[in-house]
């Protein structure tokens, strides 16, 4: 390996980035001393069950752990991060912890929306979020999600399995609009409604009251109402930058980095979902929101910090499991309204759909085809340029459909 050794790293953050940073320092060889920061109590889980297994409670948060303790890790958990200077990370226990390299990996918090009687909903982001809402969920049998879209949904196919009315409300035009295209929404809907699930769209909700026989209401800004025992909102994510922007680092929507990782300030380093890194196929940046990414940027930090070579960003992909139907998504889908469908059909829910811009590739989304997905990926890393006749027969004998 390359001879750059910081004599420590501290590395904020206990999550998938944090973690995984942590455990590819060490496989890459690093003696120096690593300290691991996070408020969370625990070993690091895989977080996208919160909203699967654990709300459905299939499985315990000793069965969704990320991997075992990483040997020679001074892991500092349930401590909270307060300031950050130059030199060392202030803890709300009174400590001062110093570094050679920083390792930003703050994640995002769950938003919240600024509206009168938010207070009686829940939010889901954390393991300490799960049990309280299950619970509540239970004892209520219905459940109101404010939020339509991939958390959302999920919450709300959870909870319908857990034998609940649930209704699903969404400020936008149509559930998932984020990452898919209007055809793909319609098949989430009737997913949904097939599951007992009503999804309901242009909603602005203003206000949740506490009615007297203690079920709650949400109102919309256009009078429509609806009742539920207990209320999620899951209405997206905020990444949790204040220390990084307090300390003078540059930030957007995330602290920005370049491909390796790094910060504006030397030495210091952020990954994972508090990242706004380049987008080498589209230009601007991004983040990534999703769990691979938080894998690949945590891997690409943790061998920059040491010299190490990165090769380029991964192209990022997700994924969702709803229903037990797992749908799959790579690039970004949102750069384009222009979808062809390359093999199989929406309708039977068993497809995958190109995102075409300018006769480039961007993106793509689909269910039962991972391998299509794959295939995508590196094809939109090369830009390759597409003709747009060529796309269906080249992967499939079909003629292919081009949908909005
Ligand atoms: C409910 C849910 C379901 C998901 N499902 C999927 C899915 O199906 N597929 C997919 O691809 N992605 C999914 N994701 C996204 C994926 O889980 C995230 O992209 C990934 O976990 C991000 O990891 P991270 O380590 O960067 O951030 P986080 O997991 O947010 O970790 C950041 C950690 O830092 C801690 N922290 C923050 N500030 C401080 C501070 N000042 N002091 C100390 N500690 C601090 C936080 O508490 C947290 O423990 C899901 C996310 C959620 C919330």
């Amino acid at each position: 390996m390359n001879a750059r050794q910081p004599g420590n790293v501290v590395i904020l953050g206990t999550g998938a980035t944090g973690y995984t940073a942590a455990k590819v320092l060490r496989a890459e060889g690093f003696t120096g001393d690593i300290t691991l920061i996070g408020n969370e109590r625990g070993a690091t889980y895989r977080r996208p069950a919160v909203s699967k297994e654990l709300l459905l409670g299939t499985k315990s948060i000793d069965q969704v752990v990320l991997g075992p303790e990483i040997d020679d890790v001074l892991v500092r958990a349930g401590v909270t991060a307060t300031a950050i200077t130059d030199s060392a990370v202030q803890l709300d226990d009174g400590d001062s912890v110093p570094f050679d390299t920083l390792l930003l990996a703050t994640g995002s918090r769950a938003r919240q929306l600024d509206l009168p009687g938010s207070g009686h909903a829940f939010t889901l982001r954390s393991a300490t979020d799960v049990a309280p809402l299950h619970a509540d969920i239970l004892r209520t049998g219905s459940l109101l999600v404010i939020g339509g879209g991939l958390i959302g949904c999920e919450a709300a196919a959870a909870a319908r399995a857990l034998g609940a009315e649930v209704t699903v409300v969404e400020a936008a035009s149509a559930p998932l609009n984020r990452i898919a295209p209007q055809s793909v929404s319609r098949m989430y809907r009737e997913l949904h409604a097939d599951n007992g699930i009503e999804i309901h769209t242009d909603v602005a909700v203003t206000e949740i009251e506490k009615q007297t026989d203690g079920t709650l209401r949400a109102t919309a800004r256009d009078g429509r109402a609806w009742c539920a025992g207990t209320v999620l909102v899951s209405a997206g994510s905020v990444p949790n930058t204040e220390l990084a922007a307090d300390l003078g680092l540059d930030t957007r929507s995330g602290i920005l980095v370049d491909a390796s990782m790094q910060t504006s300030a030397a030495g210091i380093y952020a990954a994972g979902d508090v990242a706004e890194v380049p987008n080498t196929v589209l230009g601007g940046t991004y983040r990534s929101e999703h769990w691979n990414g938080a894998i690949d940027q945590a891997t690409r930090a943790a061998r920059s910090i040491l010299g190490l070579d990165v090769g380029p960003l991964d192209v990022p992909w997700g994924w969702s499991t709803q229903h037990g139907i797992n749908l799959q998504f790579a690039g970004w889908t949102s750069a384009s309204d222009e979808f062809v469908v390359v093999r199989g059909s929406i309708e039977e829910r068993r497809f995958t759909a190109c995102a075409v811009r300018e006769n480039t590739l961007v993106g793509a989304i689909g269910v039962g085809y991972p391998k299509d997905i794959r295939q995508v990926r590196s094809r939109i890393a090369n830009r390759d340029h597409i003709d747009r006749d060529l796309l269906g027969q080249d992967w499939l004998d079909q003629p292919h459909a081009v949908v909005r």
